[in-house]
């Protein structure tokens, strides 16, 4: 279901009625790298020297990511930092027809949604191949992967909440009006039933009129905060005040663990992933599975001075072969085609933006359930695996792939928000 705390109306979220073929090969691939990604993106979260210059342009012309960034320093940068990180991620593929090969459209290091919702959708797909086979029929269960992404986010949050020493309550801030709260409710009940933690939601407002510091512990209703959960705080509309971001910097500033540490948001930029795929960058990083991990890299181009000048040429030379994207999340920001190539004449400043190859994954056609009614649509899916982190310290102590979601989207959709109405939540059928 997806609706709002405060509207009282709900409506199921829109799924596909089938799984949807995805070649195993690349989700096997897809799998495998991931939690190198997590390992990647803490250590460029560490990495102090590394953001400030990759970042410099994005905090000069984006105010979003300047404030992101005052955050950080005023909460004392590296060393105002928790010494451990706790990471639900999400790494999103799709799948290159030409090649074959997943390339990454980005990873995810806040906000990350659908594990509950997801999970739920793979094992309804395998209830229907059940319910609908014939007499006699084998169901190939191994081509629907059993999703466990529902408790292994709660069990990494559980497993932080600890770390710090199983203090209060976790605190998951949450937008006002959710659309998406029976994603996030199913992780807060399953904390409470499998690790017997209390969860309590609060938005950025309520922090900032009901949270304290005592003694360095977030306190929030009286209640102390072990661990802070960021299911919003990701987009400049969850910050309509500057009350918003005093909460943010509380939280900060706070003993408590985040997930993700703003230090950690902000190593999930889209201008870090495109430097990240500059010569040498991911190698002097990782350089025991840099080899493993470009295989998924789609080609990136930044926008700034000699090197900006020949990627304008190239996306004005083919506007339908490239993708501008601005420093947000959340989907419906990136510019394509006509609207890419009008945002490029204008000229200006582009060190917000970065490009990207687009990527062109093959369509299905889909039969899809979106507020009741069944709709057959042509579509592309984009898989994404979620990934669990837990660094304490200098030792990672959980660092695995925990399960999947694919999200399919209408063909002539640019952009594919499941929330924004337009995309379905799906599975892959492995072939
Ligand atoms: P966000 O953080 O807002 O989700 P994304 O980079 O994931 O930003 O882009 C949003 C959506 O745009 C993706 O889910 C995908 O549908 C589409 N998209 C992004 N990058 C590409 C690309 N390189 N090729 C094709 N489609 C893309
Ligand atoms: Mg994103
Ligand atoms: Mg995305």
């Amino acid at each position: 279901m997806i609706g709002g705390d405060e509207a009282g109306t709900f409506t199921h979220a829109p799924v596909s009625c089938a799984p949807t073929t995805f070649p195993r090969s690349a989700y096997e691939l897809a799998e495998a790298t991931s939690p190198a990604f997590a390992e990647l993106y803490d250590g460029v979260s560490r990495d102090d020297g590394f953001l400030r210059e990759t970042l410099r342009g994005a905090i000069k012309n984006d105010a979003f990511t300047a404030a992101l960034w005052d955050v950080y320093e005023r909460s004392g940068g590296q060393e105002g930092r928790q010494k451990a990180e706790v990471g639900v991620l999400r790494s999103d593929y799709m799948l290159d027809a030409p090649s074959g090969l997943p390339l990454q459209v980005e990873v995810n290091t806040v906000s990350t949604s659908f594990m509950a919702l997801g999970s739920k959708v793979s094992a309804m797909h395998r209830h229907l191949a059940a319910w609908s086979a014939k007499p006699g029929e084998v169901v190939d269960f191994d081509a629907m992967p059993q999703n466990d992404a529902l408790s292994s986010a709660g069990d990494v949050l559980a497993a932080g909440w600890k770390a710090m020493g199983s203090k209060g309550k976790i605190m998951m801030v949450v937008q006002p009006n959710e659309r998406n709260m029976f994603d996030q409710r199913h992780i807060s009940h399953y904390i409470f039933e499998t690790h017997g933690i209390h969860t309590v939601r609060a938005t950025l407002a309520e922090v900032n009129a009901e949270g304290a510091l005592r003694d360095g512990t977030l306190t929030f209703r009286g209640d102390d905060i072990g661990l802070v959960y960021f299911r919003a705080g990701y987009t400049p509309s969850d910050y309509p005040t500057s009350g918003e971001w005093s909460a943010r910097l509380l939280i900060e500033q706070s003993n408590a663990l985040k997930s993700p540490s703003v230090a950690m948001h902000l190593a999930g930029s889209k201008k870090v992933q495109q430097k990240l795929a500059e010569a040498g960058v991911l190698e002097s990083f990782m350089p025991e599975r840099a080899a493993d991990m470009r295989r998924v890299f789609a080609d990136l181009y930044s926008l700034d001075g000699d090197e900006g000048t020949e990627a304008i040429k190239l996306a004005l030379a083919n506007p339908a072969g490239y993708v501008l994207k601005p420093q947000r999340e959340g989907g419906g920001n990136n510019l394509y085609s006509d609207d890419l190539r009008k945002r490029l004449e204008l000229g200006g400043d582009l060190g917000a933006f970065i490009l990207m190859q687009r990527i062109l994954p093959p369509s299905h056609q889909t039969l899809t359930v979106r507020a009741g009614k069944v709709l057959e649509i042509e579509t592309l899916s984009e898989l994404g695996i979620y990934g669990s982190y837990l660094r304490v310290g200098d030792e990672i102590v959980i660092n695995k792939h925990g399960g999947s979601l694919l999200r399919t989207k209408a063909a002539t959709s640019d952009e594919g928000g499941v929330a924004a109405g337009y995309a379905v939540l799906d599975s892959p059928l492995l072939v």
